[in-house]
């Protein structure tokens, strides 16, 4: 059996208090995860379960538009597990579609954008459990919702697979600050539920490897900024009221850009607000096909392998391929570009006579990984067939998914590239 859990907007330093009492256990520890950009947890969890980026599994942020199916460009928010983004070709490129193409099992829990996943067998939704517990509602509830499901899974010992995910530190750090009282609070308890869930496991019986990671970190914020009200101002004003332009973001470090007009004219307002102070820099996205200009994945450093030779980038860019073959697989919700914020500007996509939502928030993410370290997370890992005691300073997100399939010993297409130096070449004898 092996478990996945993700601890949501812990930041790799953030962690680093709680290392050592897994490291004292055995835990194999890669002290920082490169998590994705936008750094947010619809992107990040999309790339830690399918082991592709965005570019392939194209969920860019936790909020799309819809630009190829509608007339002028709406906001559509993916919050309650959107099913307009759950279809089959994201479902395909999920670790559980490689699982049960070999007869494996899995549960999964509160785990974003799983909605109507026909590959798991047993699935707890987030939308679901907070109706049921509407009345309480906070994000701890939710986790013990998490925990009491992935206990019970555990013990049932019919998955051969359980990935869960624990929101109450993410949730309390933008209401309160990443270092809050509240914050850390909550996060203890989280490596209470973490250490509760490895006893479950110890005392199972069965061969087992358990794997926590963060989807990213937090930072705190200091001011606000607002581009469509800037486009509002400007001379593709009316572009922007007939809807052919927008921002599109949900309180983030950075915001998606999706836009009707030619290339020429999209790179104008690219080098435009280029040259605002709030701004760090206008990414342009390539247009389709596994290719991405603009973002430099490659300077990423263990992308496509711990060494950072970049291999396992080639290998699935280019033509797309493995990917074609879903007609109409959602470039309808690919922005054109994604505008970076600096560090501690807090983006927000309301446009006259709205009114800012995010004033009162204190931490957030969304920041590019490679300018605002804090945005990236960290993983552990212990079990039969993980080394005990590995310390790695880097790897990625994306390497994720190819490490458990690796684990299970099934072949799982995708970008990203297993871990080597996490998994042991023998299986350990259990007692
Ligand atoms: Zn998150």
């Amino acid at each position: 059996m092996n478990v996945l859990i993700s601890l949501d907007g812990l930041s790799y330093k953030s962690f680093e208090r709680w290392s050592q009492s897994f490291i004292d256990l055995g835990f194999s520890y890669c002290k920082k995860m490169i998590t994705t950009f936008p750094s947010v947890t619809f992107n990040a969890h999309a790339t830690a379960i399918t082991g592709n980026s965005h570019d392939q599994h194209l969920i860019f942020d936790n909020v799309v538009a819809d630009v190829a199916n509608a007339a002028t460009i709406e906001r559509i928010a993916l919050y309650g597990d959107h099913e307009l983004l759950c279809n089959e070709a994201l479902h395909r490129q999920t670790l559980f579609y490689s699982l049960a193409m070999h007869d494996l099992k899995s549960s999964c829990i509160h785990w974003p954008l799983t909605t109507g996943n026909p590959y798991i067998h047993y699935l707890v939704a987030e939308s679901s459990s907070k109706k049921k517990i509407e009345q309480a509602g906070s994000a701890a509830d939710l986790d013990t919702v998490a925990l009491h499901e992935t206990i019970q899974a555990i013990e049932s010992g019919s998955y051969d697979f359980i990935a869960a995910r624990f929101v109450g530190y993410d949730a309390l750090s933008h209401q309160y600050g990443k270092d809050s009282m509240e914050a850390i609070h909550c996060a203890e308890s989280l490596i209470g539920h973490i250490h509760h869930i490895y006893d479950t496991l110890s005392k199972s019986q069965q061969a087992f490897n358990l794997f926590i990671f963060s989807d990213h970190g937090q930072s705190d914020v200091q001011s606000f900024f607002y581009p469509n009200e800037i486009l509002a101002q400007s001379r593709w004003r009316e572009h922007l009221l007939n809807k052919q332009i927008r921002f599109i973001g949900d309180g983030s470090g950075s915001l998606l850009f999706y836009s009707r007009l030619t290339q020429q004219e999209n790179q104008e307002i690219m080098s435009y607000f280029n040259r605002w102070e709030q701004v760090n820099h206008f990414y342009e996205l390539g247009s389709g096909s596994g290719a991405e200009s603009g973002l430099g994945f490659g300077s990423e450093p263990g992308f496509g392998s711990e060494s950072g030779s970049g291999s396992g980038l080639e290998s699935g860019s280019g033509s797309g391929s493995g990917f074609g073959t879903w007609p109409g697989s959602g470039s309808a919700f690919r922005p054109v570009g994604i505008l970076d914020l600096k560090h501690t500007i807090c983006g927000e996509d309301i446009l006259a006579p709205e009114q800012p939502q995010y004033e009162a928030m204190k931490s957030l993410h969304g920041y590019h990984p490679d300018q605002v370290e804090e945005m990236n997370g960290f993983m552990l890992g212990i079990g039969d067939r993980i080394k005990q005691g590995q310390i790695i300073e880097q790897s990625h997100l994306v390497n994720i998914a190819p490490t458990i399939a690796k684990v299970f010993q099934i072949p799982h297409h995708c970008k990203g590239r297993e871990i080597q130096s996490l998994i042991s070449d023998t299986i350990k004898e259990h007692e």
